[in-house]
C-alpha cells in the first residue's frame, strides 16, 4: 500500500523511529541503528567513544 507517507519515504524524508545503540565494552564505537517507521529502512552508524581513561 502506497499511502502519503510513502510518497515522503520515496523523497527520503523518513519518520525514523528510536534509535538502538549497540554499546560494547571491549570497542571503542557505538554502533547505532534507527528504523523508518512507514517503509522498514535502516540506517546505521559509528559514534567513536571518548576515551576516558586518559
Ligand atoms: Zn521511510
Amino acid at each position: 500500500m502506497a499511502g502519503p507517507g510513502q510518497i515522503l519515504c520515496r523523497l527520503g524524508l523518513h519518520r525514523w523511529g528510536r534509535k538502538h545503540g549497540y554499546d560494547d565494552y571491549s570497542s571503542n564505537v557505538i554502533e547505532w541503528e534507527q528504523r523508518c517507521e512507514r517503509c522498514g529502512k535502516k540506517k546505521r552508524w559509528i559514534e567513536v567513544k571518548r576515551d576516558r581513561r586518559r
